[in-house]
């Protein structure tokens, strides 16, 4: 062989070689920790806003990095707070709120973001849970806070959020390094059954869930906004960096809460705005807009997801808002990314199957394989219905401190949702109800989502959920809890609805008028109490029987 073909020959060995680990090289370059992007923005647009407190501007891209990295270096140094540490953060909707996060990664830690409508004693179980170190608190937490701390063993350092300042030390250095797979936020689910659980996500599995987003569901513009209309510790703060990465600004408003009226104020006062909400909220939101008469000129997008969107529903929020919504479905486990149903597909309202599509939580994200399953995990045709399985980079490791649940959640490498689904030929996939939701009556299959859409199509009809009752004959019978919207209408106008649109074994036997639906502190109706209710009333019932 002459010199020119052993030169060729080592080449093509170096590059094997390199072909042989790209995992390796993918390490080295995807490296990101997410509060590098803050740095970024400080070096790159140090004057350009970075949050807002409603419309008054509250600091720039600088004045954030640098609260930010000495607030990080007192947690560092005064408490001890090493890499891998976990900092709870229990706070209201507030600018602060953002500068804990953000500190805690940039100091190379997790954060363990809490809902502040928890009781203090389901906050006490996640701050044992995750072992956290350290627990920011909003005001409104200062006697929750104590009452959550009493009787553990090792309770976490407490710090409150108007303490923050004063905490903070010297040091400007910048972000911790962190390995991609290093924990950055540990997201406890919803559990509406059981004790919740804390998904752990990575720095890679946040970089890839922002990826998704620009990809699937909108663009950001450098001079657009994001607003924080619904809690922090959940999706909308999970969209942080879908703006922190763009250099764009955060507008968290000052009832720290939702309030649609000030909702529809902030789309006036600020322009290009996009924000996540959940479906009880664009209702609320919609029908204040309606009452106004305001079109909120400043939304770019508004993003929904997190729980079932009737179609009704849609409808009434794109009467007053138009085709400016994207709905999302995922879960903490695959944050945010598992389908996206986007602006175009609102839009399209010539299409034959537009209402099948928005009844649909839209196609699978470019981020991730999406697959419908039977229980022996074997793939299912499109039209079948099985759980809805996913697998990609923006999959989270686990659940903290429980491999038996995280083992079984990712068998054969694939996240099992516990959602039940069906594709459609198209691709379009559309959620079902969730396995221990399903109705089973003489036989039959009845998913309550069916029955609530039909519901909702009457005018006089605001909110509707749909669960089984026991029943000695047919095994179970449809019982619908409905809110009406004034006077209820007569049953019979919504037993000929039902019966125009589905199969007359699935129509509700029993029609329960109630003022509210039970729901979580995330919007989400709590089925499990609708049941209770109808136990109870059976108890009832049968202590009454002579
Ligand atoms: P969480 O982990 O608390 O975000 O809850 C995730 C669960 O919410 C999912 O497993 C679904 O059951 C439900 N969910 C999320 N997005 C949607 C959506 N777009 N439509 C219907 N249900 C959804």
């Amino acid at each position: 062989m002459g010199r020119h073909g052993r030169q060729a020959q080592s080449q093509n060995a170096s590059i094997a070689e390199n072909l042989a680990s790209p995992y390796e090289i993918s390490h080295s370059r995807s490296a990101v920790n997410v509060a590098s992007w803050l740095e970024r923005c400080a070096r790159n647009r140090p004057r350009d806003p970075a949050i807002f407190h409603g419309s008054r501007r509250w600091c720039d891209h600088g004045g954030l990095a640098a609260r930010v990295s000495a607030l990080a270096a007192g947690l560092r140094g005064r408490l001890g707070v090493a890499p891998g540490d976990r900092v709870a953060i229990v706070m209201r909707n507030q600018p602060e709120s953002l500068v804990a996060m953000y500190a805690t990664w940039w100091a190379g830690a997790a954060a363990v973001p809490v809902n502040a409508k928890l009781h203090p004693r389901e906050v006490a179980y996640i701050l044992e849970d995750s072992g956290a170190r350290a627990v920011v608190v909003s005001p409104d937490w200062e006697a929750g806070i104590s009452e959550a701390l009493v009787g553990m063993a090792r309770p976490p350092e407490v710090l409150r959020s108007q303490d923050l300042e004063r905490f903070a030390s010297e040091g400007s250095a910048g972000p911790a390094r962190a390995s991609p797979e290093a924990l950055a936020w540990l997201f406890y689910t919803s559990g509406t059954t059981g004790r919740p659980k804390g998904a752990m996500l990575s720095h890679r599995n946040l970089v890839q869930m922002t990826l998704g987003y620009y990809a699937d569901v909108d663009a950001v513009r450098p001079d657009g906004r994001l607003l924080h209309a619904a809690p922090l510790s959940h999706g909308s703060g999970l969209y942080n960096f879908t703006h922190l990465a763009r250099g764009a600004a955060q507008v968290v408003p000052e009832s720290g809460g939702f309030d649609a009226a000030e909702v529809l104020e902030l789309l006036e006062a600020h322009g290009h705005v996009s924000f996540f909400a959940a479906p009880t909220i664009v209702r609320r939101l919609a029908e204040r807009a309606r009452e106004t008469g305001a079109s909120a000129p400043g939304l770019q997008t508004l993003v929904y997801g997190g729980g079932p969107m009737y179609v009704a529903h849609v409808e009434d929020a794109m009467a007053v808002l138009g085709p400016r919504l994207a709905q999302i479905y995922g879960q903490g486990e695959s944050p945010m990314t598992i389908t996206a149903l986007g602006r175009a597909d609102h839009a399209d309202r010539s299409h034959p199957r537009y209402f099948e599509r928005l009844a649909s939580v839209g196609r699978p994200q470019a981020l991730v394989e999406v697959a419908v399953r039977d229980p022996d995990d074997q793939d299912l045709p499109a039209g079948e219905i099985g759980e809805i399985c996913v697998r990609g980079d923006v999959v989270m490791s686990g659940y903290w401190g429980n491999p038996a649940a995280s083992a079984e959640a990712l068998r054969g490498g694939w996240l099992h949702t516990g959602d039940l689904g069906a594709f459609d030929t198209d691709g379009y996939l559309t959620l079902k109800d969730r396995s221990k939701d399903l109705i089973v009556s003489g036989g039959s299959n009845i998913y309550p989502r069916e029955v609530e859409e039909v519901l909702l199509r009457h005018p006089a009809i605001a909110e509707a959920s749909v669960v089984g009752r026991p029943d000695p004959e047919w095994g179970e019978v449809v019982v619908a809890f409905v809110v009406a919207r004034g006077e209820p209408p007569a049953i019979a106008s919504l037993d000929a609805l039902c019966l125009e649109h589905i199969a007359r074994f699935k129509r509700p036997k029993e029609y329960r008028f109630v003022e509210r639906l039970p729901k979580n502190n995330y919007g989400k109706v709590v089925k499990t109490e609708l049941r209770q209710v109808i136990a109870a009333a059976g108890d009832a019932a049968l202590g009454s029987a002579p």
